[in-house]
């Protein structure tokens, strides 16, 4: 499933530090020369390509970037030191994009890929530079130069490595906030006017992964609610489902059918998926009617059944570690059929 994640920010170079009129002052030396330095350049914005991130996440929390000014020129013909450059990190696959939401900046399509946004200010020159044979005492300095400043889009698009299906109330929301880090910022689905819920899954710094809870995947799948093959289409090849059943219903099974049956009816787009079944809310339970319904659970479906509960956290890490693992082997996968193939570029530590 591929979703964009986009957000807008202001980014401003540093000015340039002002240069400086000073004269010497000496004891006996009546009339010293000028000797004001000039004043540092402004820092720059820059933008680098970086492996091992997969959201835009960071720059929703800090939308506005200033690179440093540089510091005035001094007496004594000091210069100022040039302010500090700085640089945003983004993920590979990251486009930057004008204010208009349309002109491409820079496409920031390999690792290490490093663009200059923005120069910062020239530092002005310091009185020193002036003087000459007829004015030897230039009074004036020059200021620095003013950095530039500007709004730009950040666009990427994001790969939901693992979705969550089950019947509505099967605590699929409950449990992408759980397993969750952090919940990227992304535009409706183009097709439809859901919105997915993407989290992003931190299990350690190189081991992420991107999750959704497709509202209406199910729940409008079968009355043809403008989804259906046209969203499904989109599947991710890749992806892997995480099928949550609410254990505290009487029929469990029946659930499962429901909602088996509804991803059946897409089996070209679905047939492939490796879905891992997990009992839901097992924390209002208990352990005994847990297991009852684990056996019903398992014997109808033949397959394992997990035990979790988005409130508590129980199982959650452990069932995130499964999925994960299961998204790595497939990416592997694919990798290796098809080199070219456009899952394969992107983040996979
Ligand atoms: P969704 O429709 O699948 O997204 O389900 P929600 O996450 O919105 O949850 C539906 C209801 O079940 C809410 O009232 C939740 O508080 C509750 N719920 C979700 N997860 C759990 C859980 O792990 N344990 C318990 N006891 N209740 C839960
Ligand atoms: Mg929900």
């Amino acid at each position: 499933m591929k979703f964009l994640d986009q957000c807008k920010i202001y980014i401003r170079s540093g000015n340039g530090g002002g240069g400086a009129v000073s004269f010497r002052r000496e004891k006996y030396i009546e009339y010293g020369g000028p000797d004001g330095g000039d004043g540092g350049r402004g820092g720059d914005v820059w933008i680098e390509a970086m492996d091992g991130l997969n959201t835009l996440i960071d720059f929703r929390y800090a939308q506005h970037f200033r690179a440093e000014t540089g510091i005035h020129g001094m007496g004594r013909n000091r210069h100022g030191a040039a302010g500090a450059d700085i640089v945003l990190y983004v993920p590979v696959g990251t486009q930057v994009l004008d204010e208009d939401k349309e002109t491409l900046v820079a496409d920031m399509d390999v690792p290490g890929k490093r663009v200059m946004l923005l120069k910062g200010g020239n530092g002005g020159w310091g009185n020193d530079r002036f003087k000459g044979p007829i004015n030897q005492a230039p009074k004036h300095a020059n200021p620095g130069q003013e950095g530039e400043e500007r709004w730009i889009w950040l666009r990427l698009k994001l790969i939901a490595d693992v979705g969550l299906v089950g019947l509505p109330n099967a605590g699929k929301s409950t449990f992408l906030a759980a397993a969750s880090a952090a919940k990227p910022k992304i535009a409706d689905y183009p097709f439809t006017t859901i919105t997915p819920n993407l989290g992003v899954v931190d299990l350690s710094t190189n081991e992420r992964f991107v999750i959704a809870d497709i509202p209406g995947l199910i729940e409008g799948a079968s009355d043809g609610a403008g989804l259906g093959t046209r969203f499904l289409g989109h599947v991710e090849r890749t992806a892997t489902l995480i099928h949550l059943v609410d254990a505290t219903q009487t029929d469990v099974v029946e659930a499962w059918k429901t909602v088996r049956t509804e991803l059946e009816a897409y089996a070209d787009e679905l047939g492939d998926k490796i879905e891992i079944l997990a009992l839901n809310k097992i924390d209002a339970l208990d352990e005994s009617t847990v297991e009852m319904q684990r056996e019903a659970l398992a014997e109808a479906s033949g397959s394992e059944v997990r035990l979790v509960s988005g409130v508590s956290g129980q199982g959650v890490t452990e069932l995130l570690r499964e999925a994960y693992a299961l998204v790595r082997e497939r990416k592997a996968a694919v990798a290796k059929a098809n080199p070219e193939d456009e899952t394969n570029t992107g983040w996979i530590p």
